[in-house]
């Protein structure tokens, strides 16, 4: 009975995550262009944070290891865009 409301209301969590995520990937992205455009690859930039944590929030533990979305809120946390548990590093 409910559901295309159900439905709706998925779409448009869905759609609010989607664009949580791409603003974070824009704010990160132009940061990571500033301190050094290698940053937008996300493995490399991980082995580069590797052992030069300074206690900054790193998003990069916010990506998704299987399809590279940026997931917000506290890890784990279940992928937005392909169900994988995205785990802190
Ligand atoms: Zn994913």
């Amino acid at each position: 009975m409910n559901d295309s409301a159900a439905a709706e209301r998925a779409a448009a969590e869905r759609a609010d995550a989607d664009h949580a995520a791409a603003e974070r990937a824009d704010a990160d992205h132009a940061d990571a262009e500033h301190a050094d455009a290698d940053h937008a690859d996300a493995e490399h930039a991980d082995a580069e944070h590797a052992d030069g944590d300074r206690g900054e929030v790193c998003w990069l533990e916010r990506v998704c290891q299987e399809c590279g979305a940026l997931v917000d809120g506290p890890l784990p946390k279940a992928c937005w865009r392909c169900g994988y548990t995205v785990t802190p590093t």
